[in-house]
């Protein structure tokens, strides 16, 4: 069960982890894209952090429109788009009005906000995406509500793009050069599923 203060305290971790890895994240992405995949996220993230202390959504879909718009409207990169279209069609799922989410509507509304990430970039598992990392963690939720076991696939998916071939996005210009590295996207979805487990009480 995650009502809206728990839902923004897993804004807030992943703001909070952003500041403090973003350098490894744009290390990543130095290897098989353009050095930026922390700075953009962090800055979208620290808008969502300065909106939530300005003026604090009054319920769950809300909350979850300031963060799918502000992410689209501050990320900039492939990120931004997806992650927005992540959180925009995830908080398509919850009615009007609503405090909590239990575990069956949070797995439900992720889901939905992933159906919307791969109808918008076309990444489908093993293309070397934040979908690798994603998917198998949304899966798990679906199937036994488990936050810990969701963000322990999210980072078993994470390390399983190391050795895979990019297919969507930039990295993809590299071909065979992008074997060998962890996607950055990949890295970040881990972060939020596990400040999503983080939080879990
Ligand atoms: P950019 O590549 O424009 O600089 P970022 O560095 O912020 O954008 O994000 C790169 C990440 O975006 C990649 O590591 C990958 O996980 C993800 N990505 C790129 N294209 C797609 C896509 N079509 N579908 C899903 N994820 C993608
Ligand atoms: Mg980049
Ligand atoms: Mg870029």
């Amino acid at each position: 069960m995650k009502d809206l203060a728990a839902l923004e305290n897993w804004l807030r971790c992943i703001e909070a982890r952003l500041a403090q890895e973003k350098d490894d994240l744009n290390a990543l992405d130095a290897a098989i894209g353009d050095a930026d995949h922390g700075s953009n996220l962090f800055r979208g993230f620290h808008k969502v952090w300065e909106k939530l202390e300005a003026t604090p959504p009054a319920d769950l879909p809300a909350l979850f429109k300031l963060v799918g718009m502000t992410l689209i409207g501050t990320v900039g990169g492939a990120s931004g788009p997806l992650y927005g279209t992540f959180f925009l069609e995830a908080g398509k799922t919850l009615p009007a009005g609503s405090q909590t989410l239990d575990d069956a509507g949070l797995a439900a509304a992720l889901a939905a906000g992933l159906a919307g990430l791969q109808r918008l970039g076309k990444a489908e598992k093993g293309d070397k995406t934040m979908v690798d990392a994603l998917l198998p963690a949304i899966d798990t939720l679906q199937s036994n509500a488990d936050l810990q076991k969701a963000a322990e696939a999210a980072r078993q998916g994470l390390a399983a793009t190391i050795p895979l071939i990019a297919r969507k996005g930039r990295a993809s210009y590299l071909g065979e050069r992008s074997r060998g590295h962890a996607d950055p996207g990949a890295a970040s979805a881990s972060l939020i599923l596990e400040c999503l487990a983080g939080d879990d009480t």
